[in-house]
């Protein structure tokens, strides 16, 4: 019957997938809705999605987002920027008439197993659909033991990615399946819950976030100390909310020609953190940028790229059993650096001078400053920095695992489907005609389309030269616990 009134009936039923089939159970207390990155409470698919179950089911929703101090780059930036997210989330439920509560995981307040804890007292789980990193595995974990129906929602695409169909493999073949859907997938209504919000007994003592100092909180945690906060993207759904109106005034009129200019502050929206962890969803961004004044070109390329890039990157990873692997890449990509994986790579960098940004390479270094200091990196200069990680490293695989390491760990929208995504698109692409030592067919890039620029050259400078933090530089790129099933929820 769960099955029905999510998988069948419901207005947005392809965005959910049943991942643990069981009967609902008898007696439980709530419909369990655990949000890992979806961190807004209006606008949430997985939200709407539990609100729809429990008022079928007469039961009230517990919304819970619980944040570890274990989870891999564990930061004073992700932390920070996820706790910020994760008190408005707390606020906003409760305004919209739902109970939500927040573990913040620490030394002395360690809750083993909450979730499975949580599962146990509930009639049925809904969860995120995430195809990539922790929230993936982890929501695996919890429908593998979970003793009641378990859903996941996707929340993060404006078109579900189940309604392309499995094996699309290119993305004009995706396109021609995803624009027609999108007008229909751009309207959303927040459920109304019938039930009053839960009150009832829990298995641990909630944090009461928006009382505590959360930077003092942060400070106390065993994370990395090294990585500060950004101030380009300061957490929280008001900061998110300013950077949506600073799109539609400021980056959206010129935003067809300025985006590829990465000396330009206004040229891109900066909406990609705010993406990641969900503080905004594609549906409330497409919708400001539909009624915005600017012309038709900038809002086509806008939507080009979050939504034909963006979501092309999710339906790919939702197609592949670990996207965070070198093994994703186009197989002739993989057999031309491997061909060349024996040539002498006289650049070679060290970790700690890629980590810190003091290469040989001030291009390069001016774009990994901004993932230092600001948390992201301009779109161009991400091309770029990611090409020339392939020269210095000493095999393609060891290239693939530092790129994404570096992206992973000071991005703000790192761990993303389109992290993956596009480092395996600079891994292929389309293939040279010139055969290169070291990269083979896969094509180069060189750095003319921001240092030939008016005044490019003296950007460059000022920004491969900001101060930037001295981050704790692991012996060698480190192999995620999670790739390796050594984590446990
Ligand atoms: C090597 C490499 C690594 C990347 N790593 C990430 C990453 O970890 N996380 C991430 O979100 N994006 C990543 N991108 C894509 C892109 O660079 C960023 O999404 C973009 O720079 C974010 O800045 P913005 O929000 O100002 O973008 P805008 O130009 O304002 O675009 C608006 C939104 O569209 C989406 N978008 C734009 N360009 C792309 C793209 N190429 N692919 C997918 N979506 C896009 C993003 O969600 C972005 O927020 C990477 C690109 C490259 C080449």
């Amino acid at each position: 019957m769960a099955a029905d009134v999510l998988i069948t009936d419901w207005k947005e039923a392809p965005r959910v997938r049943l991942l643990a089939d069981h009967p609902v159970a008898q007696g439980g207390r709530y419909v369990l809705c655990w949000l890992q990155q979806a961190l807004r409470a209006r606008d949430n698919a997985v939200i709407d999605a539990a609100v729809h179950l429990g008022n079928a089911l007469n039961l009230p929703v517990l919304v819970y987002h619980g944040i570890r101090e274990d989870y891999p780059y564990a930061s004073d930036r992700l932390h920070r920027f996820i706790l910020g997210a994760s008190v408005d989330l707390g606020i906003s439920c409760r305004e919209r008439g739902l109970a939500c509560v927040q573990h913040v995981d620490h030394a002395e307040r360690r809750e083993k197993g909450l979730v499975h804890r949580l599962a146990a007292d509930a009639a049925a789980v809904v969860l995120e659909d995430q195809p990539t990193f922790v929230a993936r595995w982890q929501a695996q974990r919890v429908a593998e033991r979970a003793q009641v129906p378990v859903f996941a929602v996707n929340a993060a695409c404006l078109v579900p990615p189940a309604l392309i169909g499995d094996g699309v493999r290119g993305r004009s073949g995706f396109l021609r399946r995803h624009e027609p859907e999108r007008t229909a997938w751009s309207q959303w209504k927040d459920e109304r819950p019938d039930v009053t919000p839960y009150a009832g007994e829990l298995p641990f003592a909630p944090d009461r976030l928006e009382e505590l100092d959360l930077d003092a909180l942060v400070a106390d945690l065993a994370i990395d100390h090294s990585l500060p906060v950004s101030t380009m993207h300061p957490p929280g759904r008001a900061a998110a909310e300013e950077r949506l109106a600073r799109l539609v005034a400021d980056v959206l009129p010129g935003y067809a020609s300025a985006r590829n200019d990465a000396t330009r502050s206004e040229g891109a929206s900066g909406l990609s953190p705010y993406l990641h962890f969900g503080v905004l969803g594609p549906r409330e961004i497409m919708a400001a940028v539909n009624s915005a004044t600017a012309g038709g070109q900038h809002k086509r390329k806008l939507a080009d790229e979050l939504l034909g890039f963006r979501e092309w990157f999710h339906y790919q990873a939702t197609q592949l059993q670990a996207p965070e692997q070198y093994d994703r890449i186009a197989s002739w990509a993989r057999q031309t650096l491997a061909d060349h994986a024996s040539d002498a790579r006289p650049e070679q960098e060290t970790l700690a001078a890629m980590l810190a940004g003091e290469t040989r390479d001030e291009t390069w270094n001016a774009g990994q400053r901004q993932f230092l200091v600001d948390g992201w990196m301009h779109n161009n200069l991400r091309m770029y920095w990611c090409k020339r990680i392939i020269a210095w490293t000493p095999t393609p695989e060891a290239a693939w695992a530092t790129a994404c390491y570096l992206n992973d760990r000071l991005s703000l929208d790192g761990r993303d489907p389109s992290t993956y995504g596009n480092i395996a698109a600079m891994f292929a692409g389309s293939p040279s005609e010139r055969e290169r030592a070291i990269y083979g067919r896969v094509a180069t890039r060189g750095d003319g389309s921001t240092r030939n620029r008016a005044g490019g050259e003296a950007w460059l400078a000022a920004a491969a030269s900001r101060p930037a933090p001295q981050l704790s530089v692991p012996a060698e790129v480190p192999v995620d616990p999670y790739l390796t099933g050594e984590a446990t929820v």
